[in-house]
């Protein structure tokens, strides 16, 4: 089976949505597919976003996330400088709103890659925004890919599938799911939706 979108997402009035959120549980492949998608699509902009988690082997400031401390992500939210923030299995992360405005404003295509609690916030502050799901083949699926990614402890992992239970019981908020049996037709399907391709 190859993506499989379920449902269809509301056509905004140029039929060009602008803001694209991409969900879905923890270990379900959302960056590998973000990845690959720009890859073949090195225009996509992706918002980079503010996390309180410590980066992992590889990661970099700046590239997969701002890596912040406590006291710096209050001064993000006080200052009223995050579009949307939530907490998920112990971190904090959050969109900084600036970037996501001004490529709005110069009418590109953003893509945002939040939590459930973090979509639901778009979807209150930013009507147009298309909401996509990106869902597992089956459950145990993602918990091998979670548990195969190899970059969180156990306990770690017990968390982030306790909240992937809340999130796959989610999917019908969303306007399109994407189930991601395959990187190359999720990213294409993605693609479309945003109305790149
Ligand atoms: P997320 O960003 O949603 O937490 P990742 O992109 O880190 O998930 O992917 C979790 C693991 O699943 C990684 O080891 C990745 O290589 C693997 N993976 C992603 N998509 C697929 C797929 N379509 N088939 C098999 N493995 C996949
Ligand atoms: P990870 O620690 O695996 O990189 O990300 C954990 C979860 O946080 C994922 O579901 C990811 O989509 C989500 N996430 C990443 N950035 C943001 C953000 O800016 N806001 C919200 N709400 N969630 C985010």
């Amino acid at each position: 089976m190859a993506a499989t979108p379920r449902g269809s997402s509301p056509a905004s009035p140029d039929s060009r949505p602008r803001l694209t959120v991409l969900s879905g549980p923890s270990g379900v492949g959302k960056s590998t597919v973000v990845a690959h998608m720009r890859k073949v699509h090195p225009e996509v902009w992706l918002s980079v976003s503010a996390t309180t988690r410590k980066p992992r082997p590889g990661e970099r400031h700046g590239v997969q996330y701002f890596f912040v401390d406590d006291e710096e992500f209050d001064k993000l939210v006080a200052n009223g400088e995050l579009l949307e923030w939530a907490e998920f299995a112990g971190n904090r992360y959050g969109t900084p709103r600036k970037a996501v405005q001004d490529r709005l404003e110069a009418g590109e295509p953003v893509l945002l890659e939040i939590d459930l609690q973090g979509a639901r916030q778009v979807r209150e502050s930013m009507t147009e925004a298309q909401l996509v799901f990106l869902a597992p083949p089956s459950w145990e699926e993602l918990v091998r890919r979670l548990t195969g990614r190899g970059t969180e402890a156990p306990e770690v992992i017990e968390r982030r599938l306790t909240a992937a239970k809340v999130e796959l019981a989610a999917e019908t908020e969303f306007d399109v799911t994407l189930v991601n049996t395959s990187v190359e037709a999720v990213s294409r399907e993605l693609l479309a939706l945003m109305k790149v391709l």
